[in-house]
């Protein structure tokens, strides 16, 4: 997918990254925008557009990959927690569609955050929740 995807650029070495990490499967790239210092973006060697176009022992991997390398952005940086976080689709936030793990460092008080809406948080009713698990794990 080289040439239309930039991500792939990067693993295949002809767009620049500052590497952390790489194997076999994946590579963890410094954001070029990062939301904070340490701010890392952990992607597979190989295309998927995101979570649900990438194998599962893949999307495993990747998670792994963020696990070994959250402590040690953590201690680089000062941190005082971290995320990890995939947008999945252009109404999640996705830009690059190339599937990326964001590890993003978090400080006390820092200003980033999900927004939630005015009416969060709201129990819901039991029923509707049995209702809906039930027709998840009809799909599953
Ligand atoms: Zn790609």
């Amino acid at each position: 997918m080289s040439g239309s995807c930039l991500f792939c650029d990067i693993v295949g070495g002809t767009a620049p990254a500052c590497v952390v990490f790489e194997d076999d499967a994946a590579m963890a790239f410094l954001d070029l925008y990062p939301v904070h210092r340490g701010h890392t973006l952990v992607v597979p060697r190989a295309h998927v557009s995101d979570l649900t176009d990438c194998p599962p022992a893949t999307a495993a991997h990747l998670f792994v990959v963020c696990a070994r390398l959250a402590p040690h952005i953590v201690a680089e940086v000062g941190a005082h927690g971290f995320n990890v976080w995939t947008a999945n689709g252009k109404a999640a936030g996705q830009e690059v569609f190339h599937l990326h793990l964001h590890v993003l460092p978090r400080f006390n008080k820092d200003s980033f955050g999900l927004r939630f809406p005015e009416s969060y948080p709201q129990e819901a009713a039991r029923a509707e929740l049995e209702a809906m698990a039930a027709r998840l794990r009809t799909r599953m």
